[in-house]
């Protein structure tokens, strides 16, 4: 069963409240996305594989570590955009995929409209960055789309993270880690998370 990883540092939670508030402008609520994904981003690495390599200092030749595998970020469009600068603080040299997915109205089926990885995405150790895991039906279809294209070292990345999806990602991907800063408590009926921070993505974005 994939493991859910709540980082509950006190500058994560402490940057998770202000995000939540209504009080906070776009400008803050932008700035504290990418605060908290670099944050995560921290977590999330901490079980990366190394290997040990050469280094010449000024003053001699030692031994140290270096993280073994390339990394990519895959936000999911458009809330995950607001995630990977923070990301690409602590990993500048990753590359960046884009994912856009939508629900058919007819089918219910998720549709892959935009897709655009890196050439080398399957040999790659990949963060998906969404700052809200609702149903999970999005980030289930994005991660199962990462898969069908040979992906398989896959971690996902979020805020805030309700029940109802971490059943869901655990169900049909047993093997994928999530790391979010909170679990809170249930989807209203508009599929929002509850107490949650609203539209993620127009707060990032001013679109409301
Ligand atoms: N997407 C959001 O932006 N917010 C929610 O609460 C759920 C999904």
């Amino acid at each position: 069963m994939g493991e859910l990883i709540i980082i509950d540092h006190p500058l994560v939670q402490h940057k998770l409240t202000m995000l939540r508030s209504i009080g906070t402008c776009n400008k803050e609520f932008r700035e504290l996305v990418e605060e908290l994904a670099t944050l995560i981003c921290f977590e999330a690495t901490r079980d990366l594989p190394t290997v040990e390599t050469t280094v010449e200092t000024p003053i001699c030749q030692t031994t140290g570590k270096m993280i073994e595998k390339e990394l990519a970020i895959v936000p999911i469009l458009r809330a995950g955009i607001g995630m990977a600068n923070g990301m690409l603080n602590l990993l500048p040299t990753a590359k960046v995929g884009h994912l856009g997915m939508y629900r058919d109205p007819d089918t219910l089926e998720p549709v892959t409209y935009y897709s655009k990885l890196p050439k080398d995405a399957k040999d790659r150790e990949i963060f998906v960055v969404d700052p809200m895991l609702a149903t999970g039906g999005t980030a289930s279809a994005a991660i199962s789309y990462l898969k069908s294209q040979g992906v398989t070292n896959i971690r996902l990345l979020c805020l805030i993270a309700a029940p109802e999806g971490v059943t869901k990602i655990q169900n049909e991907h047993p093997d994928i880690s999530i790391y979010a800063a909170s679990c809170d408590s249930h989807l209203n009926s508009h599929g929002y998370i509850v107490p949650g921070l609203g539209d993620a993505g127009d707060r990032l974005f001013g679109t409301k």
